[in-house]
């Protein structure tokens, strides 16, 4: 097991301002302990299910972040402990996390999910859909709703050129939200973008937060 190894490696490059989600997914909790007792406490998960069973199982200062595609009828098993999901793609399921955050009076972090590849298939909002729904009575009336800032996923290509060029538009997208939307809201700060595969470029384009996984834990 190489997982200590891989974290440091990674962190040394790391500027200060940019926060590494180890991203554990489908990994035994053995990977998620040697990554925790090398003092990575933030993880990250695309399962509902997989999430609820390893914050049951490990230690309870593990800060676990939703980066999949999240399904309405599933906020309310994270609801409770979730630290910020990252992958909120639509009004509705925003209006789902209100409502479960309500009933347990916790107000829930998350990250705006922006469709930046040319890939059809990934999930999130166009910069429109995202001005429309900022701009409604529905948002304005969310008392149980953070919005930390913005996530994205570059298309799964070699092009270095247009991975930079995806990173840069959430980039632009994440200035002209704030701008337009955020300014006085210190809590809007993050941009969530960067994997094992593109997580330097990422960080040249202005990320906050990177996901790794594969680097980290090896190939799944
Ligand atoms: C799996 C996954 C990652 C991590 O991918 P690696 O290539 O293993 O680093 C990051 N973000 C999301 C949304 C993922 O599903």
């Amino acid at each position: 097991m190489m997982v200590r190894e891989n974290l440091q490696k990674i962190l040394q490059e790391l500027p200060p301002k940019v926060q590494l989600i180890a991203v554990s997914k489908t990994k035994p909790l053995e990977d998620i302990i040697e990554a925790y007792e090398a003092g990575q406490k933030v993880f990250g998960e695309n399962k509902v299910q997989e999430m609820v069973d390893k914050h049951e199982s490990l230690p309870k200062d593990i800060q676990w972040h939703m980066i999949g595609h999240l399904q309405t009828n599933k906020v309310k098993y994270i609801a409770p402990f979730v630290s910020l999901i990252h992958s909120v793609d639509s009004e509705k399921l925003l209006m789902e996390i209100e409502k479960q955050g309500k009933k347990i009076k916790r107000k829930i972090s998350c990250l705006l999910q922006i469709h930046i590849a040319q890939e059809e298939h990934k999930f999130g909002f166009s910069i429109n859909e995202l001005s429309a729904l900022l701009e409604s009575d529905t948002f304005k009336s969310f008392e149980y709703i953070q919005i930390n800032g913005v996530m994205g996923m570059a298309s799964y290509v070699e092009n270095e050129i247009q991975i930079r060029q995806e990173f840069r538009s959430l980039k632009n997208d994440f200035d002209q939200l704030k701008s337009r939307y955020f300014l006085k809201d210190a809590n809007f700060k993050e941009i969530s973008m960067g994997m094992s595969g593109d997580y330097s470029i990422a960080i040249e384009e202005g990320s906050t937060m990177i996901r790794i996984g594969g680097s980290i834990f090896g190939s799944r």
